[in-house]
């Protein structure tokens, strides 16, 4: 293990991983000073607790390499181009981030690690994959980039046999040592390209899961733009005897899981060394049995046969899933229409995953673009809209887009930006709808132009659809 006693480190940024970080390094004897570039209410409190302890805070100057410095922790969202680390790099200190320390401390004798990421469905299918492992009989936990901290979880008091890590690109970027059990890249569109600089280097950052890899590799066969998740794989460095391992909704050949007549199938891991295929579940067992969603359960599938569970666990572990909230989740039926809430459909790659599960579809979008296009988007949902309702800062964005690739489309501007339009968008929504049709909130777009979190504006949606259904009863 990595001896810290006496060694100055340098933690970038308070919040959520700096302050755990901060306190961990100062109870290993590492002389501590924490750089923060805010000085808000907020940062003050941390910085009281942590001077208590005797960790030295520096407020409002996140940029100044601290004397003496031997190793940065960094809080993953803090950008490479940071004056800070090309300071560190000039100095030749070490960056690490929050995932980073926790392999570092104890990472590989906490327990294996089943490693996730991908542009969309992370949470969704470390979710399963936890479940599956359960089922299994395992001693497991969700960690990672969903609420449980790496260092939490390898620090704490709770034994595992295997956890089931989420992890964003930012905290690839930063964890150079991370070594996985068997990793998936779920699928890659263009997301936070401001931060990693260009789609090369966010794709190099999430093909960093694959590295050192000792089972498998898991790749989605069907994602097909470049640099697919297969290119990936093969860029990357494994030990002897990793397998790469793909995923598809369609028929697998051998070394792939798929589905075949409605039944999730393995062709990887074949226990019935007679078979040349393991059934592992149906379809209807997939919480919802969404497109997308059958392929987030096979990557962890993929993971959990990987790690030796027999197929059964993936059954009983699918079954026992239920999607957080805000996902895909069904509200309520009113007048015959379903009100279904995906606000967690921030990007556009994930609002095209749920408008291909419904059709006809009256459609509410519309908030913060963050430099996104509309046009694939809407050209490939186009035949599906009954309707749509925009609201939000960016929604011409998505009008110009729907006037030129969906011109037959009915489309509501509300022109609001204000917390109450969602209750006025989800009235017009209910005027456009038929019976039989789903009103779907898959906004493609952040919510921080008109609500705290994308949580409160699915509760807002699900209040406005529950105000309908009660009008009328
Ligand atoms: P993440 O943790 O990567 O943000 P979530 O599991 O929370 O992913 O799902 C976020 C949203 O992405 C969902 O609400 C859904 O709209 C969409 N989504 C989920 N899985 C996929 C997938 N495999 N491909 C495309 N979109 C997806």
């Amino acid at each position: 293990p990595f001896d810290f006693q006496g060694k100055h480190v340098t933690v970038a940024g308070l919040g959520v991983s700096g302050v755990p970080a901060a306190k961990v390094l100062h109870g290993l004897g590492a002389s501590v000073t924490v750089v923060n570039d805010g000085a808000d209410e907020r940062a003050r409190a941390q910085a009281a607790e942590l001077e208590a302890l005797g960790v030295t805070v520096r407020l409002g100057d996140g940029d100044t390499l601290p004397e003496g410095s031997e190793l940065i922790v960094t809080a993953p969202g803090w950008q490479p181009d940071k004056p800070l680390f090309a300071a560190a790099e000039q100095a030749g200190v070490p960056v690490w981030g929050d995932v980073e320390l926790a392999w570092r401390l104890r990472g590989p004798d906490a327990a294996p690690w089943l490693a996730v990421t991908g542009t969309n469905g992370k949470t969704t299918t470390v979710q399963m994959l936890a479940s599956i492992l359960r089922a299994a009989g395992l001693r497991t936990a969700a960690v990672g980039n969903i609420g449980v901290s790496l260092l939490d979880a390898v620090l704490g008091e709770e034994q595992y046999d295997v956890l089931a890590v989420e992890l964003s690109s930012y905290q690839l970027h930063w964890a150079p040592s991370l070594r996985a059990h068997s990793a998936a890249v779920l699928n890659l569109a263009p997301d936070h390209l401001d931060w990693h600089g260009s789609m090369e280097a966010y794709a190099a950052d999430k093909g960093r899961i694959y590295e050192g890899n000792s089972v498998a590799c898991v790749y989605n066969v069907d994602a097909t733009d470049k640099p697919s998740t297969e290119d990936l794989v093969r860029a990357a460095d494994v030990e002897e005897g990793c397998r790469a391992v793909g995923f598809t909704l369609g028929t697998p050949a051998p070394s792939q899981l798929g589905v075949v007549e409605g039944i999730l199938v393995d062709r990887a891991f074949v226990e019935d060394r007679q078979k040349n295929a393991q059934e592992l579940a149906e379809v209807a067992d997939v919480n919802p049995p969404a497109p997308h969603n059958i392929a987030n359960a096979l990557a962890a599938a993929a993971l959990a046969r990987a790690y030796g569970v027999p197929a059964r666990a993936v059954r009983d572990g699918l079954r026992a899933f239920t999607p957080d909230a805000h996902r895909i989740a069904h509200v309520a039926d009113v007048d015959g229409v379903a009100y279904v809430d995906d606000s967690k459909a921030t990007n556009t790659h994930a609002a095209q995953a749920s408008l291909a599960a419904y059709e006809p579809i009256v459609w509410i979008a519309g908030g913060l673009a963050k430099g996104a296009t509309f046009d694939e988007l809407v050209a490939a949902s186009a035949k599906r809209l009954r309707g749509v309702v925009l609201i939000g800062a960016d929604r011409a964005l998505i009008r110009e887009a729907l006037a030129r690739h969906a011109p037959q489309v009915p489309v509501v501007d509300l022109e609001r930006t204000d917390t109450g339009a969602m209750r006025a968008a989800v009235r017009e929504a209910r005027k456009l709808a038929q019976a039989g049709d789903t009103v779907l909130l898959a906004p493609a777009c952040a919510s921080m132009d008109m609500f705290a979190n994308y949580n409160k504006r699915g509760d807002a949606f699900a209040d406005a659809v529950r105000e309908l259904g009660s009008a009328d009863g």
